[in-house]
């Protein structure tokens, strides 16, 4: 149970801090205006990208951005759709961003979206067969385990494969942004440490969000070979 907490509380701890540090610079730059609205922003890019048949929509909910690449929306929360602020402008630019890589059918995007499946079905099997493991261990058939947590920890390494390969598409999105950002004219050189600030809170959630997997695989390895060694005695 110690070792447990060792490996899981530092990636959790970080993703606590990178939680802080999104919603604490999106508050600061929804306080700095902006020439365009985050629905104007994204529509100019879009234009610009030749993407004239990609529709903006605003969709429910706080910081609920997102790209669909199915229906090739581009789908803005309330706040950044019709905010003239530096968030909203950042948050905007960024989703266009993964549009444009969806366009130009960016590899680690194409990839991404092929992981999508093999994620979600790997890390179901993992969390129900974790409870059989535990079930396992409760009824005393505690030779089962090792093989449960064999498939537990493929089905986790399935979900920080696409966690890892997630990070150069976020990367690559909010770079492509600021890019079109400064480029366009939508925002000045002086304020693109506005819109960075944003960007770099939402990759670090990321960040964290893949180091707390990869912390819960290395300790179900570390478990598993705890087991097997102990077997083998
Ligand atoms: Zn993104």
């Amino acid at each position: 149970m110690l070792t447990y907490f060792l490996f899981l509380i530092p990636p959790m701890l970080l993703a606590m801090l990178a939680q802080w540090m999104v919603q604490s610079s999106y508050r600061s730059m929804s306080r700095v205006p902006s020439r365009l609205s985050g629905a104007e922003t994204a529509r100019r890019i879009l234009d610009s990208n030749g993407l004239y048949n990609i529709p903006i929509e605003q969709t429910p909910g706080h910081l609920s951005d997102h790209y669909d690449p199915s229906s090739k929306v581009v789908r803005l929360s309330p706040e950044v759709y019709q905010g003239y602020t530096m968030s909203s402008v950042g948050i905007a630019a960024h989703e266009v961003g993964h549009a444009i890589q969806d366009a130009k059918s960016y590899a680690p995007l194409v990839i991404r979206n092929m992981a999508v499946p093999v994620a979600n079905f790997g890390g179901s099997i993992a969390s129900m067969v974790m409870m059989a493991a535990f079930g396992a261990m409760l009824v005393g058939a505690s030779k089962l385990v090792p093989l449960l947590m064999l498939v537990a920890i493929v089905g986790f390494s399935a979900v920080m494969f696409f966690q890892i390969i997630n990070l150069p598409v976020e990367f690559n999105a909010s770079s492509r942004a600021k890019t079109e950002l400064v480029g366009l004219g939508i925002i000045s050189h002086q304020e693109l440490p506005y819109v960075s600030k944003v960007l770099t809170a939402a990759a670090l959630t990321y960040v964290a969000a893949t180091l707390q997997t990869v912390a819960q695989v290395a300790y179900y390895v570390f478990q598993f070979l705890l087991m097997t060694q102990s077997n083998r005695d």
